[in-house]
């Protein structure tokens, strides 16, 4: 083996001990979050393209901690994925998210759907399928007024669990959505195999598709497809009013983004669903 050389050790050594002693520190922050009451939901409204009336949300997590302020999941989750503690994490938003929506229904007089991510880890949990039906029975929900959103990496692994796992929610009730679609360079043919009922269209195709032609016709044609399949569509990361002709016009069911709200917290989402008309 080759000699490693003092000094580039000693040059890599400390940073190497800061970035580990940082993520043990997170580690063990997040070990207590959960007791301490730190996590939040946030919810983004989903609107019908045609009318702009909303019809469901997406609950999307917030870590808020004392010594870090306000943590965004894409800084938190993967650790959360890599110890595993996105399984006690993960149940937790289920049953928020869930009390949430039937909150709404008494305060509003409305029922509308709630749309909960699933990461992989999550997903493969021996418990998952409990842990959901468990939250949506527990708080008084409507089966079919709990989608959970799955990214095309997770389903990509192909398995005969994953096939499993989803006919068994697909048979409960629960609907099932491909997030992110488009980003995952998979075969589309797991969309004629697995019980899905609503493509998401990734933020990076919507937010060009009065820019370029080509993500334009990328849209249209996932729109097509989607509907062809028997599949409703949300597009996600819609900021502008033009995109929204845009989506009318192509036939898009539902769409989510910044343009309509940004995530909100509950109170706040209250009172959104308060003033904006029903269907
Ligand atoms: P995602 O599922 O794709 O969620 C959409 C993200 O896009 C959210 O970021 C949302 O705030 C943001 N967004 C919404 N509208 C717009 C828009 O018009 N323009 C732009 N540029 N962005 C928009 P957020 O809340 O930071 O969440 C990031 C990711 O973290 C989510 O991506 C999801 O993958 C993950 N995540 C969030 N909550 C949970 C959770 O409870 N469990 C799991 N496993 N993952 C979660
Ligand atoms: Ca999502
Ligand atoms: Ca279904
Ligand atoms: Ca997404």
């Amino acid at each position: 083996a080759k000699h490693k050389g003092k000094s580039a050790y000693a040059h890599f050594a400390p940073e190497m001990t800061e970035v580990s002693h940082e993520r043990l520190q997170m580690e063990s922050r997040m070990r207590r979050a959960l007791e301490l009451n730190e996590f939040e939901l946030n919810f983004q409204p989903i609107v019908d393209t045609d009318s702009g009336n909303l019809v469901a949300a997406e609950a999307l997590l917030r870590w808020n901690n004392p010594s870090m302020g306000m943590v965004m999941p894409d800084r938190f989750i993967p650790l959360a994925e890599e110890t595993g503690l996105i399984i006690p994490i993960g149940e937790w938003v289920l049953q928020e998210a869930c009390r949430a929506a039937v909150t709404w229904k008494e305060t509003t007089g409305r029922d509308i759907g709630i749309s909960v991510n699933v990461s992989p880890r999550q997903f493969r949990d021996p418990g998952f399928t409990s842990t959901v039906l468990n939250a949506v029975s527990s708080s008084g929900l409507n089966h079919n007024q709990l989608e959970l959103e799955i990214t095309e990496r997770l389903i990509l692994d192909n398995s005969i669990e994953t096939a499993e796992i989803l006919r068994q929610l697909d048979d409960a009730g629960v609907r099932l959505s491909v997030d992110d679609f488009g980003t995952g360079y998979s075969a589309l043919s797991y969309l004629k195999s697995y019980p899905f009922d609503t493509l998401k269209i990734d933020k990076s195709f919507v937010q060009d598709v009065m820019k370029e032609a080509e993500d334009a016709s990328l849209v249209r044609a996932i729109i097509n497809m989607a509907h062809s399949l028997g599949l409703s569509v949300i597009a996600e990361g819609v900021e502008e009013e033009a995109q929204t002709h845009f989506l009318k016009q192509e036939g898009c069911d539902y769409s989510q983004g910044y343009f309509y709200s940004r995530p909100l917290p509950t109170e706040d989402f209250e009172t959104w669903l308060k003033t904006t008309q029903r269907l």
